[in-house]
């Protein structure tokens, strides 16, 4: 299916890179680079403690949408170290990702639990910004179709059919996260083929054609372009290279 939403999104998720002060610097630069523009939709992921002073940062820039690289799907309680949706909603986040493949393979997060914190978002009028992909050894032993569809069946299991309109996903092949080795724009379109085909059979097509699919893993801003223009993509979930000012801004721009 060829699919083109009117506005690309453009994310970045710094992972677990600059501090409050560091956050202050990037976006003055950032927003000097990179002016207000109606046919994209950008996106930053600080790390939580950075999201404040993003937020003050950005005060003058409602075109640059905040999100949590991660929240718990409990609303509070005993779970030291995590953040609840309604804590990130509170501090100005708008989005949240979740499952990001860090996640999953660094921290051991299941399907199950990675669905339960879609649901949490959702409940927190957050946009769940949820991402899926395939190692190299799953792709080698020709497991792309169902690794992508074990994951994306686990996320709308756990929310009602009417609220997966509000739902982003994010395409992240492990092996082209942070490893220069980018997929490539037809290698993008099959898995984000492989994804929309199961929203349209759960939803529609047509439901399944307004959803934005990102793709993410070593995007850079000279393959930017290249990997936008693919078949189905609709954005791309930037992770090193959005740490740059400048950088990012030139993958807005692409
Ligand atoms: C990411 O962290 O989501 C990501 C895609 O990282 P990188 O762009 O560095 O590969």
């Amino acid at each position: 299916m060829s699919h083109r939403v009117r506005r690309p999104v453009i994310a970045g998720n710094w992972k677990m890179n600059k501090s409050p002060g560091e956050t202050t610097a990037f976006f003055r630069e950032f927003l000097r680079a990179h002016q207000p523009r109606e046919d994209r939709t950008v996106i930053v992921f600080p790390p939580s403690l950075s999201l404040a002073a993003a937020r003050v940062a950005a005060l003058e820039r409602p075109d640059v949408g905040l999100g949590v690289q991660n929240i718990h799907w409990e609303a509070s309680g005993a779970f030291t170290g995590e953040v609840s949706a309604g804590m990130a909603a509170d501090a100005g986040a708008s989005y949240v990702l979740a499952g990001h493949s860090e996640r999953r393979h660094i921290f051991g997060e299941t399907d199950e639990q990675v669905g339960r914190k879609v649901a949490a978002a959702l409940a927190a009028r957050l946009v769940p910004v949820a991402c899926v992909g395939e190692t190299l050894d799953e792709r080698r032993a020709d497991r792309l179709r169902d690794v992508l569809l074990r994951q994306l069946d686990a996320v709308l299991d756990a929310i009602p059919a009417d609220a997966a309109e509000k739902l982003v996903l994010a395409y992240e092949p492990v092996w082209a996260i942070g490893t220069g080795v980018n997929a490539t724009p037809a290698d993008a379109s099959d898995a984000h083929r492989i994804l929309r085909d199961r929203l349209a059979e759960r939803y529609g097509a047509s439901a399944a054609g307004e959803l934005p699919i990102l793709y993410g893993g070593s995007v850079k801003p000279d393959n930017a372009a290249e990997l936008l223009a693919a078949d189905g993509v609709d954005g791309l979930l930037v992770g090193g290279a959005s740490l740059d000012p400048a950088g990012f801004a030139r993958i807005i721009a692409a």
